[in-house]
């Protein structure tokens, strides 16, 4: 019998414009499949990992195609969904479908030449489930290791060796290189509790008795009962140090407790957020305000796709969103949980996972790689998640039953990938395969994007309001402070008005915490000498190096640059050099001698650096040990604390004078986050508000908590100035290590984009920062109005785009394209 030819299509890791076809070699036509992973040759010798997008007979007309190497799964990692998806992103976003691939694989699915690989455990000895291949590729690892996939091949003699890492992989022999590269390495931590067969009080006395002799032993137990108030059938885990330490004992006597069955213990990874069991006693009832939010949107739901919830802060979100989780599991369907940025939300994530247990699934790049790639197979073989919390790229997950999609804080600009392609907006993509899926969609805010808004009052999407504070809690009271009178009155210390201090000091006598903002962090933003006004600058960038006083560097935000501050001036010589500005180190700083007695921490980049730094200082807050809290806008973002009854914005002008056509946008929505973080208890809530400008308008609607008069006006101004969501803005950048070839090649391709689009065409311009990571950058921008074809636009744009970078004079330049830049 004769065999069929069959050539497939498949995705390849790069940004080449569209997949490649190779040909099947036949004995592989009955396992290939499309989803699954082929390896196949580029060019003359290197192999690459791809996805088989298509299955065809026809051989391409204008290359030979080469056989595919081989085939490295059984069943499709992904599916004909997620596939349409990435072809749609690569449309909308007018990037490569490989490049989509390469963002939406977890790293151990993507192996390439470059690759390396790891044995995760050095003492390796099941030699009994390996391969003779496998033994001596895992010989050779105990001795070196990491290698590259290249070097395998040489050990091994095998030339195509990823079916072989593949199989070690799933395994669990081996790992993959940016599992280990990973600053949050997988690391055991112990937790101790009491041993289920102690639960009944009788049994536990009993046990107690026993160990009378034993003080050690005995204060070991009593520091577990301390942490958990005495209720020791809670099924807490406590951090075994952490238990030791207040004990003062040492591990021995923990294990000899562990021995004896009076305590058990668990492992658990660092940074992977223990499952909580689900416990009954966080299930609430909803109050008439949520009740009826929840019915409207239902309701909604029969014949809108999209709805947006406006609900104020600590108007009880949350519990509306669980509600109606609820509904979908008991359907049988999978939820979609998108939030701005994961490891802000911890409280968020805990609250679900004590709700629901088991079947909420985490999916974040900052967590345990190893756990990415577990969520990814199980939910593709459909166990055991059904509820997906994630940041942005959890949009890529293999779902195959989504009923609901949730976008959290739907307006924060950390759903938008600026860089590298796939340039996406999650809250964006989300609506795609939300329809892809037939599924729901919620967008929830207390400051909602005008874009959504927008959408919401032309009647495209469904809207539900909750305009109150949950229970007994009022909106906040502003001060505002014209920062211009306090410093000419001399009645500021630093960078605190006299009412700040004043207000702070009440929160604190009356016992409540205190959060500070400051959207800077480090400690001044810039140095500069006070005789010939040079401030140093970063080597790479065109921006001021920001002091950071605890390191005592300068440091440049963006490339990561950062050398010590000179003695003297570089370029005159003076000594008077002078710190401008302040960020939230000085606010520490400052603070010490004026409050010396109370408990001051920050919560910024720097201070959350290492491991599990973040969860403390939240913890520590929501314990009380920590009076007053400044930070950048970690402390703006989701948190809900009972007892702050202050918040203070220290510059609300920077906000303001931002230089964007979403500035008033963005300073209301970060003000009035920020002010809804005081009085979501009992306590009532005050914020004080510093500004030069204290009757600009937009500081007016957030004393108001007017979201519909900011959305009034800057719908007007958008409107009336062709901006979004009114018109659509495409954003192209290019760039060149040489200033002037920047702008030659900016012009030139301004220059042909205006024959296809004319007016339409905005720019070159140097941005206000000109030069990044020793790239000059210009940008241009297309506008054309929302019912304009955009598709077309794209296609136009793309095919120029991609001609002038075939041109070998522009091969030094770099062009990228930013579809809807925030
Ligand atoms: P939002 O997300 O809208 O800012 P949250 O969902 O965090 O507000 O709710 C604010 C506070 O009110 C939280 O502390 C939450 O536990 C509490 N809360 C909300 N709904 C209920 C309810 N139905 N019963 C009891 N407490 C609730
Ligand atoms: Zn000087
Ligand atoms: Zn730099």
């Amino acid at each position: 019998m004769e065999r069929k030819t069959y050539f497939v299509d498949v995705i390849l890791p790069i940004a080449i414009p569209k997949a490649l076809t190779y040909r099947v070699p036949g004995v592989l036509n009955e396992q290939v499949g499309v989803g699954k992973r082929a390896v196949v040759q580029l060019g003359n010798r290197k192999l690459y990992t791809g996805i088989i997008q298509t299955i065809h007979e026809t051989s391409p007309s204008n290359y030979e195609a080469k056989y595919l190497e081989a085939l490295l799964d059984d069943h499709p990692v992904v599916n004909d969904q997620q596939l349409e998806f990435w072809a749609w992103m690569s449309k909308y976003y007018c990037c490569s479908i490989g490049e989509v691939m390469t963002a939406a694989l977890p790293s151990s699915l993507k192996l390439s030449s470059e690759t390396k690989i790891t044995i995760r455990d050095k003492s390796f000895a099941h030699w009994d489930i390996l391969s003779p291949n496998e033994i001596t590729l895992v010989e050779h690892l105990k001795v070196k290791s990491p290698i590259e996939l290249d070097e395998v091949s040489i050990i091994t003699q095998i030339k195509t060796v990823q079916p072989l890492i593949n199989s070690l992989l799933k395994k669990g022999v081996i790992a993959v290189d940016e599992e280990l590269r990973d600053r949050y390495q997988a690391k055991q931590v112990e937790y101790i509790r009491i041993h289920a067969s102690l639960h009944d009080h009788k049994d536990l006395e009993l046990a107690l008795n026993q160990l009378a002799k034993s003080k050690k032993k005995l204060s070991a137990v009593m520091a577990y009962l301390q942490f958990v108030r005495g209720r020791h059938d809670s099924g807490e885990w406590m951090d075994k140090k952490t238990l030791q330490q207040n004990a003062s004992v040492t591990g021995t006597i923990v294990q000899q407790l562990l021995d004896k069955n009076i305590f058990e213990n668990r492992f658990y990874e660092v940074d992977r957020i223990p499952t909580a069991e689900a416990t009954q006693d966080v299930t609430y009832t909803l109050n008439s305000m949520q009740e009826q939010a929840l019915g409207q949107i239902k309701r909604l739901f029969t014949e809108k796709d999209i709805v947006l919830l406006h609900g104020v802060t600590s108007s009880g979100k949350t519990e509306v969103y669980n509600a109606l989780i609820e509904d979908q599991l008991q359907q049988g369907k999978q939820v979609l949980f998108l939030l701005p940025e994961i490891a802000l939300t911890m409280q968020l994530i805990l609250r679900l996972q004590r709700r629901f247990g088991d079947v909420v699934g985490v999916y974040h790049s900052k967590f345990n790689p190893q756990e990415r790639t577990e969520v990814w197979h199980r939910l593709n073989e459909n166990v055991r998640y059904s509820v997906i919390l994630g940041a942005r790229s959890t949009i890529f997950l293999p779902f195959n039953n989504l009923g609901l999609v949730i976008v959290d804080e739907e307006h924060e600009v950390s759903f938008k990938q600026s860089e590298p392609a796939p340039r996406y907006h999650a809250r964006d993509a989300a609506l795609i395969l939300a329809k892809q899926h037939g599924a729901k969609v919620l967008l929830g805010s207390a400051t909602p994007s005008v874009e959504s808004y927008w959408h919401a009052s032309s009647g495209q999407y469904g809207l539900v309001e909750m305009l109150h504070r949950f229970g007994n809690a009022t909106k906040p009271s502003f001060h505002v402070v014209d920062m211009k009178e306090e410093q000419a009155n001399k009645r500021s210390v630093a960078q605190f008005s006299s009412i700040l201090i004043s207000q702070m000091r009440k929160a604190l006598e009356g016992g409540h915490q205190i959060i500070l903002f400051q959207n800077r962090r480090g400690y001044a933003p810039r140095w500069q000498c006070e005789t010939c006004g040079e401030n140093p600058k970063c080597q790479n960038c065109d921006i001021a190096l920001t002091y950071h006083k605890n390191k005592y560097v300068l440091s440049c935000h963006y490339c990561g640059y950062h050398t010590p501050p000179p003695p003297i001036c570089p370029s005159c010589g003076s000594g008077a050099l002078r710190m401008i500005g302040f960020g939230t180190e000085k606010i520490e700083d400052d603070l010490l001698p004026i409050f010396p007695d109370k408990n001051i921490q920050r919560l910024d980049l720097d201070s959350t650096r290492t491991k599990n730094a973040y969860s403390k200082i939240i913890r520590d807050f929501e314990n009380g040990e920590i009076d007053i809290l400044v930070g950048t806008q970690m402390v703006s973002k989701g948190l809900d604390f009972k007892n702050v009854a202050l918040a203070g914005i220290l510059d609300a002008d920077r906000m303001l004078n931002a230089p964007d056509f979403r500035s008033f946008e963005r300073a209301f929505q970060m003000m009035t986050q920020v002010a809804g973080r005081a009085g979501r208890g009992q306590t009532e809530g005050k914020v004080v508000l510093q500004t030069k400008q204290p009757d600009h308008w937009v500081i007016q609607q957030v004393i108001d908590n007017n979201y519909k008069a900011l959305y009034a006006a800057e719908a007007q101004e958008r409107s009336q100035f062709k901006y979004p969501p009114f018109y659509r803005l495409i954003n192209v950048v290019v760039k060149n290590h040489d200033r002037n070839l920047t702008e030659e090649h900016a012009h030139e391709l301004a220059f042909r984009l205006r024959n296809h689009f004319g007016e339409m065409v905005l720019g070159p311009e140097f941005p206000s920062v000109e030069k990044l990571r020793n790239w000059f950058q210009m940008n241009l921008y297309i506008k054309f109005p929302r019912n304009y074809n955009a598709a077309k636009v794209k296609h136009t744009l793309v095919e120029c785009i991609q001609q002038f970078n075939g041109e070998s004079r522009h091969k030094k330049t770099r062009v990228a394209i930013n579809v809807d830049p925030v």
